[in-house]
């Protein structure tokens, strides 16, 4: 088992509702729902933090847009409208350090983005 939960779920380790999988990205659903649909898309090297990704490689974050963009475009969440929102740190109220883009929707959205 690695110290990251997020690497576990990719090795299977943990369990997870997958939604999409190819061999560079995962999707799932997030275990605490804050949206109607709240998944989570997650590059499968593991990386802090978007910034950090961005570092490492950014041709990561891409590889990360483009299944979400595949996986919405399959859907009524394209259609409908849908959020993609990645926290960073303390203040960003990150909790677990492997980069993850939380893709919200499902329904209409609170206008909020911050406090
Ligand atoms: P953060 O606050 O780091 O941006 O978001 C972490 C997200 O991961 C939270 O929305 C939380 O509900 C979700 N999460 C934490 N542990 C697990 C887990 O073991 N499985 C799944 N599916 N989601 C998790
Ligand atoms: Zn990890």
């Amino acid at each position: 088992m690695s110290e990251c939960i997020f690497c576990n779920i990719i090795n299977k380790e943990l369990p997870s509702s997958v939604v999409f999988e190819n061999d560079k990205v995962l999707g799932f659903k997030d275990i605490d729902p804050s949206a109607k649909v709240h998944l989570l898309f997650i590059h499968k090297n593991h990386s802090e933090n978007v910034n950090d990704m961005v570092r490492t490689d950014a041709t990561q974050v891409s590889d990360v847009y483009q299944a979400i963009e595949q996986y919405t475009a399959g859907n009524s969440l394209a259609a409908d409208g849908f959020r993609v929102v990645t926290n960073i740190g303390k203040h960003g109220r990150q909790d677990v350090f492997h980069t993850h883009f939380h893709v919200l929707g499902g329904e209409k959205l609170t206008g909020n983005l911050g406090n």
